[in-house]
């Protein structure tokens, strides 16, 4: 009866899926156990893969300041070299908060550090930051609670 099961959106590559920019996964099975024990239903996603970047993929972080200063657009997110990958990476959080209205998702257990997915730190201007990444700073906005989940946990 996996209806019956509350909906939680979870970063893709704590699951096992092979989506990181290195093209490894962070797999998390005391996650999984947890939600299962929890009766929730883990909704996998990958904000960087759905806003079109290929894996692997250049490492990218928050330019300056912060996730919010993207959505406001008075930041941007580039890649190691320069690149501006702003646009996707504003899909990839757009998708992923029309996800969670589409299924009525509150929760999302998200991957730590990451300029997407990270809820407590993230990366801006090359270096690891107090702060959310651009897909949790999104859902925050909008009242989804996020948890961060450093993964690979057997
Ligand atoms: S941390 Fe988020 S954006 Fe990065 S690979 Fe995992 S699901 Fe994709």
């Amino acid at each position: 009866m996996s209806d019956a099961l509350e909906p939680v959106l979870v970063s893709a590559c704590l699951l096992g899926v092979e989506c990181r920019y290195d093209g490894r996964h962070n797999k998390d099975g005391v996650l999984e156990r947890e939600l299962a024990s929890r009766g929730q239903r883990a909704v996998p996603f990958c904000p960087e893969e759905s806003g079109g970047l290929p894996t692997p993929r250049p490492p990218a972080w928050i330019e300056r300041d912060s996730a919010a200063a993207v959505l406001d657009g008075h930041s941007r997110i580039v890649t190691d070299s320069g690149t501006d990958v702003t646009p996707q990476f504003r899909a990839g959080a757009d998708a992923a908060l029309a996800l969670c209205q589409l299924h009525g998702i509150r929760s999302a257990f998200l991957k730590e550090r990451s300029p997407s997915c990270g809820t407590c730190h993230t990366h801006i201007a090359g270096s690891l930051t107090p702060g959310p990444g651009l897909t949790t700073a999104l859902l925050q906005r909008h009242g989804i609670t996020v948890t961060g989940i450093a993964g690979r946990r057997e």
